[in-house]
């Protein structure tokens, strides 16, 4: 997922850039912020020793207590 939307981020930058689109260069600015939320959430689960469960496609988190 994070490698994903580091290139989806990549390729956003340079065609936003040979088409000279804001938009395009905006969104690739919201997929930075998008990796780093990955990122933050990556690190959350690995510091807590507890079991966790991926679900759907939005890949949410959810800490379960055991
Ligand atoms: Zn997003």
């Amino acid at each position: 997922m994070l490698a994903l939307t580091l290139s989806f981020m990549l390729v956003e930058v340079i065609v936003g850039h040979m088409t000279h689109s804001l938009a395009l260069i905006a969104d690739a600015f919201h997929m930075l912020s998008d990796t780093l939320a990955l990122i933050v959430g990556l690190t959350s689960v690995k510091v807590s020793d507890e079991l966790y469960i991926t679900a759907g496609t939005l890949n949410l988190t959810m800490v379960v207590n055991h």
